[in-house]
């Protein structure tokens, strides 16, 4: 980028709200907690901290909004991103929305810790929202603090981070600070309260308009603003499909369940289980959007979430985002039917949904397998016996696949030595029976087979396979160690980390460790198997 247009100062920073100029606002300016009637936000300005003190920053997204290295080192920037200062052009304000939680109409939630400082403009005149995350109480808090622990502010900083460089439609995380002040948390909603570090997240994506925000205002049947609403989305986020019209929304909620659709594959695609996929969490714009108690998949278990709060029925499972994100969409259907009034319409791209995902999911497979292209006769079947073939013992997943570029399919070897590249995934070697390997060796020559039809060289191969299958994932117990690190005073593992996820799919000999599947001392432990939404 040339630097000439990097920005020396942030009262630089060139803002445009245009969410609160085109939207009616609460007229209420103190700020305490209530229902927010005929509004799509409140007005409402971040808690000033004591001893704000700059953990991380993402270079990449300093440079999105034109802000110099030098920039993101300065008192300054620590002091605006934490919400003590507000620099010129900012116009701070909590987003009103509501949201079905685990299935059940919850009403109105809204932010109840985020702050939106404004919309910038940005040299290549991309339009990038800015919001705190822990920077206190407003209107939307309801009995909660309005703010974030260090934990799960590392937590969210790396993750947005590292699914961005995987390819995953994310909301982006620019600086992680600390406030200098301690948080009370009962982690496990036990009884267990705590003081933590309290910290605050400035994220960063074009909008964070999410399903809810449509439906709160449908359930009170403000279909006016409503309309507002989404007049105001399509013209600043989808100008491409024209002026706002009936037939505009709903060529626009096709795009949305289009766009989740991709989001899901992605996420099935590098194991990434959101954890808690209310319809307050679903970004219109079909981002991966708040990161609370989210995990990676280790050993391939599709009933596997890393939510104790979902333990029970397990609503949010890796196995289960698919359906899920359809049943938000269908939620979605409902809030925008007053605009359109035509059921089938809507019904048909809810279908597009399903459509986009299963092509979607095949393509992605393919691709995962190193194949040229989709031949469904052979490959259904082998993608599925790969599935349950996962299952079986305890496999790492994003191993396994990475591994399996290194089978060649071209030298006779035996079957003892064909595996050898693939045994690092195993979890328990004990697992690993005769009759597993001849479930294995069975699959593995009908895949070499198939390899073979293709006539790409083991190269090509392994290229396109390492393009999809990452190295390196923000595996939950590397995220856990860089925040018993962070609590003791040392944060460098944040900054370890995320130098190596920038780069997932690359091999990185220094990074070796980093690539490690779970060790042992990893399984049951807190934060790193199980996470609760205490944040
Ligand atoms: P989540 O499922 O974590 O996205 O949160 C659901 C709702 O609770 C949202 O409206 C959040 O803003 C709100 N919320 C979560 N934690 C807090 C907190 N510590 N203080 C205020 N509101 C919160
Ligand atoms: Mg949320």
């Amino acid at each position: 980028m040339n630097p000439i247009q990097q920005l020396t100062h942030l009262d630089d920073l060139k803002f445009d709200n245009n969410f609160i100029r085109d939207l009616p606002g609460d007229p209420e300016k103190n700020n305490y907690p209530r229902q927010v009637l005929a509004a799509c936000y409140s007005q409402v300005l971040p808690t000033k901290v004591v001893n704000p003190q700059r953990v991380a920053f993402s270079s990449e997204v300093a440079e999105l909004l034109d802000l110099s290295p030098e920039l993101c080192n300065s008192d300054d920037f620590t002091q605006v991103f934490t919400g003590n200062r507000i620099s010129c052009g900012m116009e701070p304000y909590a987003l009103c929305y509501g949201g079905h939680q685990f299935g059940h109409w919850a009403g109105q939630l809204g932010d109840g810790r985020a702050i939106n400082l404004g919309e910038i403009i940005n040299s290549k005149r991309e339009r990038w929202a800015l919001q705190l995350k822990g920077s206190g109480p407003t209107p939307y808090s309801r009995t909660a603090d309005g703010l974030a622990v260090l934990r799960s502010s590392i937590r969210e900083f790396l993750c947005s981070e590292a699914m961005h460089h995987l390819g995953v439609p994310t909301t982006r995380a620019l600086s992680l600070t600390l406030t200098g002040e301690s948080v009370i948390r009962d982690m496990f909603y036990n009884g267990n309260r705590k003081a933590e570090p309290g910290a605050v997240v400035c994220r960063v994506a074009p909008s964070f308009t999410r399903f809810g925000s449509f439906q709160l205002l449908t359930a009170r049947r403000d279909h006016a603003l409503l309309k507002q609403l989404a007049d105001h989305t399509i013209r600043t986020h989808h100008p491409h499909i024209g002026e706002p019209s009936p037939a505009t929304y709903l060529i626009w909620f096709t795009e949305i369940c289009q766009k989740t659709a991709e989001m899901i594959v992605h996420w099935q695609r590098v194991g990434f289980v959101h954890g808690v996929m209310n319809t307050d969490n679903m970004s219109i714009l079909g981002l991966t959007i708040d990161y609370g108690p989210y995990g990676w998949l280790e050993n391939y278990d599709p009933n596997w979430t890393p939510n104790t709060t979902d333990a029970e029925h397990r609503r949010y499972r890796f196995g289960n985002q698919p359906e899920i994100a359809f049943w938000n969409l269908g939620q979605l259907a409902n809030a925008l039917y007053p605009l359109i009034e035509q059921v089938e319409p809507l019904q048909e791209a809810l279908n597009v949904y399903t459509e986009t995902f299963e092509q979607g999911w095949q393509a992605m497979m393919t691709e995962k397998l190193g194949f040229n292209n989709y031949q469904p006769e052979t490959d259904d079947s082998l993608f599925s016996d790969l599935i349950a073939l996962l299952q079986r013992v305890e496999t790492d997943m994003t191993l396994f696949y990475r591994q399996l570029s290194m089978i060649s399919a071209h030298t006779q070897d035996n079957d003892e030595n064909l595996i050898l590249p693939l045994m690092s995934a195993y979890y328990v070697p004990d697992q690993v029976t005769a009759d597993y390997k001849t479930h294995l060796y069975d699959w593995l020559h009908r895949y070499i087979k198939r390899v073979q039809q293709d006539n790409s060289s083991a190269e090509e191969r392994r290229t396109r396979m390492h393009a999809v299958n990452p190295r390196y994932v923000l595996r939950n117990y590397l995220a856990q160690l860089a925040i018993d690190k962070a609590e003791t005073g040392d944060f460098s593992m944040i900054d370890e980390l995320l130098d190596c996820l920038r780069h997932p799919y690359d091999d990185q000999p220094d990074n070796e460790a980093f690539a490690e599947k779970r060790p042992d001392w990893a399984r049951h432990r807190a934060g790193c198997s199980m996470l609760s939404c205490s944040s």
